[in-house]
């Protein structure tokens, strides 16, 4: 299993003084380790916001820019699964929603806001979709990670609603996370 620390030594003593503003309960249990992925999902009203944070390699093989054309043909193709979103999650179908919007950033890919993190040989990617859901909370929702990439292994899943916040693990081959409403 293979881990780093993500933060360089500087960061504390900046966030000490305040000069950078980040959300350190996350900060605090953010761990890389190939094979593993991070998923939020928050519901409020008829927003369904997922985000998910995993190591490169679990979703490309490698961490750094494509160098050859074979790599950024995984990389181009890798970010359209990510973007489409709907193959990725299948939402309680009662709920009716639909995919108002999905972001990813990435510092060694270039994607999104520059990099705060420390330049190390590890990299993640942070991918967040936002859904219309017209029909209600939704109950459930399957995660369609695992079939889409074959190096995840596992996901820490935080989920938020009105009602509770609970945390689960999905396990290589489960897929639905339930929702309490
Ligand atoms: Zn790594």
């Amino acid at each position: 299993m293979n881990r780093c620390a993500p933060l360089p030594t500087a960061l504390p003593a900046l966030l000490l003084a305040g000069l950078i503003a980040w959300p350190l309960p996350v900060l605090a249990d953010r761990a890389h380790q190939h094979g593993a992925a991070r998923l939020d999902i928050a519901q409020d009203g008829r927003q369904l916001t997922i985000e998910l944070e995993a190591p490169l390699d679990d979703l490309l093989g490698f961490e750094r820019a494509p160098r050859t054309d074979v790599e950024r043909r995984s990389v181009d193709k890798m970010l359209a699964v990510l973007r489409a979103g709907a193959g990725l999650f299948r939402i309680d179908a009662a709920a009716r929603c639909t995919l108002a919007g999905a972001e990813l950033a990435s510092a060694a890919l270039k994607l999104g806001p520059p990099a705060t993190q420390a330049a190390d040989a590890h990299a993640d990617l942070n991918a967040s979709w936002r859904f219309d859901c017209t029909g209600g909370a939704p109950a459930h929702v399957d995660v369609g990670l695992f079939e889409a990439f074959q190096r995840m292994g596992r996901i820490e899943v935080q989920v938020a609603t009105p009602k509770s916040q609970r945390k689960a693990t999905l396990v290589r081959p489960a897929t639905r996370v339930l929702l309490p409403r």
